[in-house]
This record gives structure tokens, sequence and C-alpha cells, in this order.
């Protein structure tokens, strides 16, 4: 039902969460599609998990025409228009959907995932007034209790992660939607726990993905704060993962294979260098150096420091001058 009052992008918003929640009680395909991934009804409940209906394009069109909430519909992303035809359908169709919410539990947009394959995959609501994806941590509504119980927060890249990784015990992983993990998103992270973990896909993909966090980590890290990384063999995600291996061994190799920021820092910079070669060390520094002066952690910036002296062969008083340099 419409609200009293004049009705907002969060009103209508909720009421499409609501009505696509209603279409997957009669979607066989969805459903089976859902059951067919391994997921159970209550975790499709707790995350909200809905369906929109294909064929017309014009689902919520009609369900909300008595409310005349077509300027608000397009204002939320759910609706858009043709540039040729100028007729209007609905962005989301014959998808799953994927409720997101922001920090207070409102509905701010959707992803919705094509049943089976075909492409996109994945179509995520448009950046709105209320959504802005470089801000947002899918699941984190869900999670904050977990998070703070855990004093962890584990970061994925895909929606199913965090929904499978919750039905298996796993509660306090959020994921970045579709984007490069951003410094907004760090800072966000680094608020809601002393321990981020990320843990992106065992593809080429996820690599560059972790690669981009890290970058985006250095300037906000804080003495007595742990960033890690944990990488998965190159075939799997964390929902395949878990699924496969269960919580235990997930949570296992979370606490023991996990790899430091620094560590994961150092052993990249290396890897691109010959470090039995004064050429090799010195392209060592090069690459560094633009790294580390984002780093104003003052003890974690130190080790850092002080192991790539060692890598480098350098005494720290040798290194310090060239990396706080001009050249
Ligand atoms: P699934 O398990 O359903 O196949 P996934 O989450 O493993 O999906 P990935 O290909 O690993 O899919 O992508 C990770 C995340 O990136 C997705 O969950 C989604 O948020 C985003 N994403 C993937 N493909 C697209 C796309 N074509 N457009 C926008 N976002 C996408
Ligand atoms: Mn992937
Ligand atoms: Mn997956
Ligand atoms: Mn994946």
């Amino acid at each position: 039902a419409a609200p009293k009052g004049e009705p907002g992008v969060y009103d209508v918003l909720k009421a499409a969460s609501e009505y696509y929640r209603q279409q997957l009680k009669t979607a066989p395909a969805a459903i089976n599609y859902l059951k067919g991934r391994g997921l159970e009804g209550r975790t499709a409940a707790r995350f909200g998990l809905g369906y929109a209906p294909g064929s017309s394009g014009h689902g919520l069109k009609k369900v909300f025409e008595d409310y005349d909430w077509n300027k608000l519909l397009t204002e939320a992303g759910l609706v858009g228009e043709d540039e040729e035809s100028h007729r209007r359908y609905d962005r989301f169709r014959d998808r799953v959907i994927f409720p997101i919410l922001n920090q207070r539990g409102s509905v701010i947009g959707f992803g919705g995932r094509i049943i089976g394959d075909g492409k996109p995959k994945y179509l995520n609501s448009p950046e709105t007034p209320v959504f802005q994806k470089g801000n947002e941590l899918y699941g984190l509504s869900q999670a904050r209790t977990a998070i703070r119980d855990n004093g962890r927060v584990l970061v994925v890249e895909g929606y199913m992660d965090v929904v499978m990784l919750a039905q298996h015990g796993v509660e306090y992983a959020v994921a970045t939607l579709g984007t490069a993990c951003t410094p907004v998103h760090v800072q966000k992270l680094l608020k809601l726990a002393d321990e981020v973990v990320f843990c992106f896909d065992g593809d080429k993909a996820g690599r560059k993905a972790a690669w981009r966090a890290l970058e985006n980590s250095l300037e906000y890290l804080v003495d007595g704060k742990r960033l890690a990384f944990l990488f998965l063999p190159e075939e799997h995600d964390p929902d395949s993962y878990v699924q496969q291996f269960g919580r235990e061994r997930f949570e296992q190799v979370l606490t023991q294979d996990a790899v430091p920021l620094a560590q994961f820092l150092l052993r990249e910079l290396a890897a691109q260098v010959e470090l039995e070669s004064e050429e090799g060390r010195a392209r060592l520094v090069h690459l560094a150096k633009p790294l580390m002066s984002k780093v104003t952690a003052p003890a974690y910036g130190l080790m850092i420091r002080k192991r790539l002296a060692e890598l480098c062969r350098l005494e720290l008083s040798e290194l310090d001058p060239i990396l706080s340099g001009r050249n």
C-alpha cells in the first residue's frame, strides 16, 4: 500500500522490494535456480531475495500505476526510458533480485542475476541520489552484529558469496558491488572492526581486485589494525569454497593462510624484479616508493621499510632518504 503523506524514493524502493519478494513465491524457475545453487529458503528470506518478472517489462509500472509513482520509479533507477521510442520499461526483468540496504536497513538499490547463463550476468541499479556504488557494502545491514562479535569483517566480491557464507555460519562477510574496493569502502571497513580480511575470487580478476584494495588501503592503515588477504585456489570463489569445504575449513584457512598486507605488498613487488642484481634491487626501491609514500601509520610504515631495506640489502638509514626524496 502507498504510505501516508508524500512518498519518497525510499518508499518506492521498499515497495518494489516487497513486490519482488512476493513474485519469487510464484516463480518456479527462479526458485529452482536458487535451490540448484544450494540456497535455502530461510537464507533467501534473511536477505530478502526476490524475483523480477520477465516478459512484458511493465510489471512494476502496472503495480505502481495507481499511486502515480512514475517519477519516483525513474528516480529510484527502477524504470528506464527507451531513447528512441520514449517507452518506459522495467530495468530488472526475469532476474533474481538482491536488495541492497544501507546501514540503517533501508533499501537503496538492487542487484539482479540472470537465471542461468547469459549476459550481463548481473545488472545493478544505476547511481541514484540514494545509491552510490563506491560507498556501499552489500550485506552490511545483516552482518553488523556478527562483525562486532567476531571483531572481524570479511570482504568478498559477490552477492552470492555473502549469502552462501552466511548460510554456512560465516555471517561477517560483506561485498563490494562489482566495483573495486574504494577508499571510502576501506575507511568504512576499518571503522567496523580491528581485522579486515579481503577474500576475492581465485581468478585473475580477483587477484587484480586484491591489489587495488591494497593500493586504496595504504593511506588508511592504522597501527593496531590488521588487514590481510586470503587467496583462494584459482577455480574457487568464497561461495564455491564454503559449499565444497564447509565453514570450519574456511575459517581455518582464513586464520592460517590469510597474508598480512605488508607481506602481500612486498611479495608482489619482489616478484616483479630480479633481487639478485643491483638493478633489480634499485627497481624494487623505485616500485615501492610511491606506495610507501601513502603510508602514514608510523609503526606499520617502519616495519615495512625495514623489511624492504633487507630485501634491497640496504641499511634503513640509507633507504629512508631515497623513499622520502623527490626523485
Ligand atoms: P555467480 O556466483 O552468481 O555466478 P559471482 O558473484 O561469482 O556470480 P563474478 O563474476 O565473480 O560473479 O562477479 C563478482 C561480482 O561482480 C558479482 O557478484 C556482481 O556484483 C559483479 N558483477 C559481475 N558481473 C557483472 C556485470 N556484468 N555487471 C555488473 N556487475 C557485475
Ligand atoms: Mn570472479
Ligand atoms: Mn560465484
Ligand atoms: Mn565469483
